[in-house]
């Protein structure tokens, strides 16, 4: 009896090694972006990554029927009880907010979404209004308390400037809780990297070129296990009349932000916080981010537009 487990353990342990050593890749379109999650992993376990962003979407978007988000913007004030993830990731937000002066403010909604950039033929919306909706704007609304919160002053929330980045660590955290130890996860520009390639190389990630195809990098970066994540003006935008309008607005003015930049890539561990951190420093410019990226020990590199590079802290 003993013998015939030996055996069957001798033929199966070196089949499980094998697959370990396989990548194995799931990809499709949530949180409006392309997903891509490749790991050195059963298939299954794989797959099982799309539910978890589903599901994390569902908590987060502000669209999605019944979310967190959703159920706060539209409890006109009144006190809301949300998932303990929901509230962690609100304290970080509002942490990042205070942290920015403002730059950074998830109390955007009002101003983000009288922007349509998918629109066939889009315009930027009227300054009056713009304006208007700006006095609502200021993350200092938001009140946490445990797990209730509480938007004051008619504020509303979108998340859409950390919510990939958060989404991108649970999933990192989940496949290390199945044991995985080699994987890449890419949801729209926020990278995720669980240790190296199984032979030990580093995983190579590129930073696009503003001014080329989506697929045409400026410069690869090696890194072991890290987070990369950039925000562009190339992501969401149009031209109007020579004019590029994108998605990453000035919380003052519902405007979007023109200092020459083109994007702001932030590298460190977590990536909520280096998404939450590049649309704050892509708000404030190369040389108002070197406080806030000191503060949170993290590295971006600034491609501007005109193909200028600077790189904080340089090398
Ligand atoms: P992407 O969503 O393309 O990865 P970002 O992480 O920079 O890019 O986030 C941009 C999104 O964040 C916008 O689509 C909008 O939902 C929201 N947003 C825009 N401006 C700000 C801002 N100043 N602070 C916080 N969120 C913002
Ligand atoms: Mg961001």
């Amino acid at each position: 009896m003993k013998r015939k487990w030996l055996f069957f353990l001798c033929c199966l342990l070196p089949l499980l090694g094998c697959s370990a050593e396989v990548a194995h890749s799931a990809a499709g379109i949530a949180c409006d972006t392309v997903v891509t999650v490749t790991a050195y992993a059963p298939q299954q376990t794989v797959d099982e990554t799309l539910r978890v962003i589903a599901d994390y979407e569902a908590l987060l978007s502000k669209t999605v029927e019944g979310s967190d988000i959703r159920r706060l913007n539209h409890a006109e004030g009144a006190p809301v009880e949300v998932h303990p993830e929901t509230a962690a990731l609100l304290r970080l937000a509002v942490e990042i907010g205070e942290e920015s002066e403002g730059a950074f403010d998830v109390t955007i909604a009002p101003l983000s979404a009288m922007w349509d950039f998918t629109s066939d033929d889009p315009v930027p919306p009227d300054p009056d209004a713009l304006t208007a909706a700006a006095a609502l704007v200021d993350y200092r609304n938001i009140v946490i308390d445990g797990n209730t919160v509480t938007l004051l002053n008619g504020a509303e929330i979108d998340l859409g400037g950390i919510a990939k980045g958060y989404i991108a660590d649970r999933v990192a955290a989940f496949l290390r809780q199945k044991g995985v130890r080699s994987a890449c996860i890419n949801m729209g520009g926020n990278v995720v990297t669980i240790g190296t390639k199984p032979n030990g190389d580093p995983w190579t990630i590129g930073i696009r070129d503003p001014n080329g195809t989506p697929e045409q990098s400026e410069e690869v970066l090696e890194l072991g296990e890290a987070a990369v994540v950039t925000s562009g003006n190339y992501e969401r935008f149009f031209i109007k009349d020579g004019v590029r309008y994108h998605h990453i607005l000035d919380p003052k003015t519902g405007m979007p932000v023109s200092t020459g930049l083109a994007s702001v890539t932030v590298v460190g561990s977590r990536s909520d916080l280096c998404d939450a951190l590049s649309t704050a420093c892509f708000v404030l410019g190369e040389e108002r981010s070197r406080t806030l990226l000191d503060r949170y020990g993290v590295r971006a590199i600034f491609l501007y537009s005109d193909g200028t590079r600077i790189a904080y802290p340089e090398p």
